[in-house]
Formats: structure tokens, sequence, C-alpha cells
């Protein structure tokens, strides 16, 4: 038994190391033998051996670097080969796909967003691969080699095996095996990983949370959920699981929930309950600024800023609301950070001071006194998500094999 595991532990090894010692060249470079060495904790036979298959392989390239106080022969460095990689990088929303090639430095190289209708006589699978295809034949002039293809969407989804089991907005969405279509049809791996999820890999590689060891990011949109890393990992990336705070009830006499129960967060806190919120309570209330413009998120958060009681009123009740279940997430993640994706950081200024209100005073003041509240550095749309999947995928190791592999 022992013999037959070995080259799988052997393989799980170089792969591991491999994708170290790229993720230091990739956020370090131009960095040279001996620190990659030294950072890595790998000796340097380890390491020249991994940067050799890296350099002819054409991920990785050799560069001078002259260190500022020697007049010697300048030190040789290295630095990740990116442009001539690229990747689909996909995001599936409500009504809408978002395609993109990006290089592996995650530059943005084309992005389109097309409409993907919520019902068609065609299938789900089948519209999308009509859309990738189209997509390639329109850009196949500025392809480079394709190394993979990341998807994003909300929905339960087993990313291990690239699988929708299920999609908010697209009802005839039952268990389509997205990943096994497009990787027989392309040959490359397929990423898939649910959107909040990704986004907070998102913020963690590129973004507002970048080198934070722990943080909880809540997006409040159409949907409400979280996003927790904890220790540097994100809670639940293997699997189908999400935390699924907007779930939790918060009025047991609220209103009926499409999950089944009533009063979830997402009842009262996502976009579409806050608007229905306001129109009521303007009825009640006809001397606020909401009255002049026509009701979107936009001009609640304006209102709000210029300071119309109503307005202010309702964005710091969306804090309350969701800071009472923050309180109870510091409790057990004890974050340093804690990011708000939303249309509602608009009028951050009432926003989040209502969410750490909530947090200070209903957590333990250890936990909470560090803690800062901020937005999130992307927008709840474009496909950086998919960016840090292939970002994820070349760290760990798992994608960078395959293209060492040839
Ligand atoms: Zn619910």
């Amino acid at each position: 038994m022992v013999a037959e595991s070995q080259p799988g532990h052997i393989d799980q090894i170089k792969q591991t190391n491999a994708g170290a010692v790229y993720r230091l060249i990739d956020q370090l470079g131009p960095v040279s033998r001996i620190d990659l060495s030294r950072l890595a904790q790998l000796a340097p036979a380890s390491i020249t051996k991994i940067v050799r298959e890296m350099l002819e392989a054409h991920l990785v390239q050799e560069t001078e670097i002259q260190d500022p106080g020697s007049r010697g022969r300048p030190a040789v460095g290295l630095m990740v080969e990116t442009e001539a990689w690229h990747y689909l990088s996909l995001r599936i929303s409500r009504g809408e796909i978002n395609l993109a090639l990006r290089d592996l430095s995650s530059k943005l190289v084309v992005e389109e967003e097309q409409t993907l209708a919520l019902v068609d006589d065609k299938p789900f699978l089948d519209r999308v691969i009509e859309h990738i295809d189209r997509f390639f034949i329109r850009h196949q002039q500025k392809l480079e080699r394709l190394t993979s293809i990341a998807i994003t969407l909300p929905g339960i989804i087993d990313t291990e095996n690239g699988i929708i089991h299920r999609m908010p907005f697209y009802d005839d969405v039952k268990d389509v095996a997205l990943g096994e279509a497009l990787e027989s049809r392309t040959g490359v791996p397929v990423y898939l990983q649910h959107d909040i999820s990704a986004w907070t890999m998102a913020e963690a590689l590129f973004g507002a949370s970048r080198g934070a060891r722990d943080v909880i990011q809540v997006v409040i949109d159409h949907n409400v959920g979280a996003g927790v890393i904890t220790d540097g990992r994100l809670l639940h990336a293997g699997s189908s699981s999400l935390v699924e705070i907007g779930h939790t009830q918060v009025d047991p006499y609220g209103k009926r929930c499409y999950c089944g129960n009533h009063g979830c967060l997402e009842t009262i806190a996502s976009v579409e309950s806050v608007l229905e919120l306001a129109q009521v309570r303007m009825k009640q209330s006809m001397s606020s600024m909401l009255h002049q413009q026509p009701l979107t998120v936009e001009w609640l958060c304006q209102a709000a800023l210029q300071g119309d009681l109503l307005a202010k009123d309702i964005i710091s009740g969306v804090g309350t609301h969701v800071g009472r279940i923050l309180a109870i997430m510091v409790n057990l993640f004890n974050p340093q950070k804690i990011l708000i994706g939303s249309p509602f950081n608009q009028a951050a200024d009432i926003l989040f001071p209502a969410i750490s209100a909530c947090i200070r005073q209903q957590s333990l003041p250890a936990y909470s006194k560090h803690i800062s509240v901020e937005g999130t550095q992307f927008l709840n749309r474009g496909t950086m998500t998919g960016a840090a999947l292939v970002k994820d995928a070349l760290y760990n190791g798992q994608l960078l094999i395959k293209l060492l592999q040839g």
C-alpha cells in the first residue's frame, strides 16, 4: 500500500513546492534563487530544478537585478512570464454573462457583457457553450495559449466536480455538469466557484483584504451572503457550502423566504427588500426627499448622505440587521477585517458606522476593538472573481503542474 501511494505523495509535494516558488516569484519578482531558497525553505538544488522547469516552459524568465549599493556584477533575478498565457474568465449573474480573456498576471485582454435570458427554450448548458464558442471566434486574433477556464456564479455548486446543482433566477438549472462539458470541449482545466466565495478570494489576492489572515466579507446585493478567510484560507473552499448568513432568521414574523423559512436576513437586507421597505415607509413620510426622484439604490444612498431622515434610517436599519449577525460571526472567527461589498456602500458613511456600532455592542470587546469595517475594492460585477480562481490554482500548484507538463 505504501509503495502504491508514494508516487501520488511525491507528485503532491512537487505540486505544492512548485506553487509556492511560483507565488514568491509572482509576488516578489525579480527575486534571486538564493532568496527563493531562503523564503521557500527549500534546498538550493530543489530551487534550481523547479526554476529550470519553469524557465523551459516559459512560465518564468530571468532578468538582471542591480543591487543599489554594489558595484559588482548584477545578480540574476526571476520574474513570471505571463503575457503569452491566457485564460477565459466567465461570470454568470441575473440575466447576464460576462466573458473575459485575461493573461496570467490577471491583466484584462478583452471583456464583454452579454444577455443570458432567465428563461429560454434551449437548455442552459447549450446556451453557455454557445456564448463561449462565439466569444472565442470573435477574439481569436487576440487569443494566446489558453490555460484554463474559470467560472463564477451564484447557486449550489459542487466545486470539486464542476457541477451546478441549482441556481437562483435560472429555474431550469438542475445538476448541470458544466465543468466536464467544457473540459472535454477545450482540453483545459475548468474551475468553478460560488461568486461570493470567489469575490472573497479576489479581495484577499488583489484587493482590500490583501495580507490579512482573518477576514469576513459580507455581500449585500440581490442576495445576502458571506465569505470567510480564516488563517489565510477560504472556509468551505472545496465544498458546495457557503457561509449562508442570508438565511439566518432575524424576524420570526417576517416575510417568507424562498429557502422555506420566514424572516431571513435576505428578506430584509437584500436590495429588492430594502427598496420595497422604502416604498412602504415613503407613504407615511410625505416630507422625505425620496419622493423627488424615482426610487433606486443610488437615489436612496444620495438622499441619506444629504441628510434625509427616512433614507438615513433605512440604510442604518440595513447596517443594524447585518451587524447583529456579524457580531456573532466576530465571536466565532475573530477577524482583523470586515469587508462590505454592496451597492449600499455609496452611503458607506451611514452604513458602516451602523454595522460597527452593532459589532461593538454585541460581540466580545477583546475581539471587536481592533476590527476595521471597510468597503470591498471590487464591485459585484466583471470577471475579477474568475481571476482569483486561476491565481489560486497557480499558487497551490494545481494549474502550474499542468502547464509545466505541457
Ligand atoms: Zn431564507
